[in-house]
């Protein structure tokens, strides 16, 4: 037999995730009764889940929209994922729009699954975040986030949803979407606009990961 040479193994790789704070610029998004827009809720909470990854170094966090106050297209957000950062999950993060002046709290969002019960041909332009093991992990993520989310900020849970949402189709990784409250929602406003209620979605949304990851290792 030949000796086999055991190398030491290299330092494991980091956890990439892209967080996609949504909408920008011109686009404002969701805009509550007392002027608080979707686009500025979600970039703050976007860049607290930044600076609290910053000592854990087995995520490292990759933030869409580089200017900040951009608009950009679904195209180039998932340019930026795959492309750009290859990165191993990713989370759009949004607010709610209710005509239901009670509704209130969170909401994710999966990719809606293959299977076109409709018979309709009218298919979105990829089905990539839709095979069914990218669509289980995406599931997994969605459920650790909504426990967490639920533990950290109190919020109630309005349930996790399959949707064809372009960009989460378009997506070959586990990617969930986040709405983060109910902006038209006085309360929720009112919460969205505080710096504690951003700090505990962003661990909230921060320790979903780290529950996923301490799960599946990483790979779906
Ligand atoms: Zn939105």
């Amino acid at each position: 037999m030949e000796p086999i040479l055991v190398e030491p193994a290299p330092p494991p790789k980091p956890t990439t995730v892209v967080i996609d704070p949504g909408h920008g610029g011109s686009d404002t998004g969701v805009l509550g009764v007392n002027g608080l827009k979707e686009k500025e809720v979600v970039l703050a909470v976007a860049e607290r889940i930044v600076r609290l990854s910053e000592p854990i170094n087995t995520i490292k966090i990759a933030i869409t929209r580089e200017a900040r106050d951009v608009e950009w297209s679904d195209a180039t957000r998932v340019n930026f994922t795959l492309t750009k950062t290859q990165a191993d999950l990713f989370i759009t993060l949004h607010t709610g729009a209710s005509y239901s002046p009670t509704a209130r709290g969170f909401e994710l969002y999966i990719a809606a699954p293959t299977t076109d019960t409709t018979g309709s041909t009218n298919k979105p332009p990829s089905d990539a975040g839709k095979s069914s093991a990218t669509q289980n992990a995406s599931l997994k993520l969605a459920e650790k986030i909504a426990t967490a989310l639920s533990a950290s900020s109190g919020a109630s849970a309005r349930g996790i949803r399959r949707v064809p949402f372009r960009i989460l189709n378009s997506l070959n990784i586990p990617a969930v979407a986040i709405e983060i409250g109910v902006l038209t929602n006085p309360e929720d406003e009112k919460l969205l606009a505080s710096d504690e209620f951003r700090d505990k979605i962003a661990q909230g949304i921060l320790a979903g990961i780290q529950e996923y990851l301490a799960e599946t290792g990483g790979s779906p």
